[in-house]
């Protein structure tokens, strides 16, 4: 369906942004999301295009797929319920259309004609979403409804083809540009909802809500439904903070320390721009998982010292990840590392927590060099590179150890190689470069590099080739 309203008749040459435009309705008996989107894609890629692809995430939950969603270890922390299966069909679109990948996980839509660069074209599909019975980024999870990933999205153009990557349990497998979204979204009256972007209007038809969202600048759209949720907010400048918690002795401290990653994030690396971020507690089979304004926070975390530290990680990840993008397949440190370390940080300059930098880098220390031991006393030998690609990590363990601790230790070496202020300094123009864009390892090292004076490729290529000891 075509709403010419939006996106008028001439040729969009104020914007270079993709917009979607989606039409959603949640169904909770047979736990299916109809979808009905329209995107306004413009070719940015400088070359004639013949097809555009989108990633079919949800297709990695279908039985018999070759890709598992969760490791072993997680099995059943995910599926509290048994094995569950969803996917996500492809109802019609208004292109001719065929599926890549083993797992049907692209959708390509072949162009009627060439698209010229900079020309737009309108596409729409529609399709239906199975939500599998599981504590991930999509599944009904035993208290939480998460609609992460849930609808199709476009691959990002480089190296003369769209990235086809499809799904990893190792780690973030996801890859995606800076949008606009406009969203109508219906789902059963008794659920609270938090999304990405802002709630333009709301209303309530035949037992159903209707609730209408805007999300400008954003990586993704997700949302979460919940019949338990409670919610508690506050204004950080132009920011309204929203803690939705269903089972939290502290929901106060958690909303505190929210805040606080806010401000604390806000003057270290540069303003976030929205006028929204949702802290969600949610069924969630991993720590924590980012999305545009919107992260979770697993309930079931073994501390809550640990649970407040998922949230300062997940926070930071809004800068990195969310307004500075990266290709989480093939570099999954360069997010998780700053996340990391930032996390670090955040501690370093509220000392409420009693914990420090120092004290994270020793336990960083520590852990890493206890993984490294086992795993070469088992195996005779590990690879600790973090460079990598996820299919090319042995098991969620090594990705961990050394996409998150060792990048977290390159960074913090790093921190006291400049100090303070140089690193901080070299963040900021990182972020400054690179916001709302996507970012690649050479993008890192040319702004430390810039900002600092100093050549700094040999000292990061010496830990992308793993020639670094670790005390
Ligand atoms: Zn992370």
């Amino acid at each position: 369906m075509l709403s010419l309203f939006l996106f008028g008749c001439t040729e969009n040459t104020e914007s270079q942004k993709n917009s979607y435009e989606i039409k959603l309705a949640y169904n909770d008996e047979t736990h299916t999301l109809l979808g009905d989107m329209t995107v306004n894609y413009i070719n940015t890629t400088g070359e004639s295009l013949d097809y555009v692809c989108f990633h079919l995430y949800p297709n990695a939950f279908r039985e018999g797929s070759t890709q598992s969603v969760v490791s072993l270890a997680n099995y059943n922390r995910a599926y509290y319920n048994g094995k569950s299966y969803g996917d996500i069909d492809i109802i019609s679109s208004n292109k001719e259309y065929s599926f890549i990948g083993e797992d049907e996980n692209i959708l390509k839509l072949e162009l009627s004609s060439p698209l010229a660069p900079n020309d737009f074209v309108i596409l729409n599909i529609e399709f239906q979403t199975v939500l599998p019975e599981i504590n991930h980024r999509i599944g009904v999870g035993e208290n939480t409804i998460n609609f992460g990933n849930a609808v199709p999205i476009l691959c990002v153009y480089e190296h003369g083809d769209f990235d086809l990557n499809g799904y990893n349990s190792n780690g973030d497998p996801f890859y995606s540009e800076i949008a606009d979204y406009s969203v109508q979204l219906a789902f059963p009256e008794k659920y609270k909802l938090a999304s990405t972007g802002e709630v333009v209007s709301e209303s309530v038809d035949e037992g159903n809500k209707l609730v209408n969202i805007t999300a400008e600048d954003v990586r993704d759209f997700v949302f979460v439904l919940s019949e338990k949720f409670e919610v508690l907010s506050e204004e950080v400048g132009q920011t309204t903070v929203d803690y939705y918690f269903y089972d939290d002795e502290n929901p106060e401290e958690s909303l505190k320390t929210s805040v606080l990653a806010l401000q604390t994030f806000n003057e270290l690396f540069g303003e976030y721009p929205y006028t929204t971020l949702k802290v969600v507690e949610a069924s969630f089979v991993h720590g924590g998982m980012e999305f545009p304004n919107l992260v979770l926070i697993s309930d079931s975390l073994y501390s809550y010292e640990t649970y407040l530290a998922v949230i300062v990680h997940e926070i930071a990840h809004q800068w990195w990840y969310g307004l500075v993008g990266n290709d989480q397949y093939n570099y999954g440190w360069l997010d998780e590392g700053l996340a990391e370390f930032s996390t670090a940080l955040f501690y370093e300059k509220n000392s409420e927590y009693n914990l420090d930098k120092d004290q994270m880098t020793l336990r960083n220390q520590s852990n890493y060099n206890i993984f490294k031991k086992i795993y070469t006393d088992v195996l005779g030998s590990v690879d600790t590179k973090f460079n990598r690609a996820l299919d090319e990590f042995a098991n969620e363990q090594e990705y961990v150890y050394t996409a998150y601790v060792k990048a977290y230790l390159m960074h913090d070496t790093l921190y006291e190689l400049l100090g303070e202020k140089t690193y901080l300094k070299c963040l900021k123009r990182y972020f400054n470069e690179n916001q709302f864009k996507l970012a690649t390892p050479e993008n890192l090292i040319s702004a430390f590099s810039k900002a600092s004076g100093k050549n700094l490729e040999s000292f990061f290529y010496s830990w992308f080739e793993d020639k670094v000891i670790i005390g």
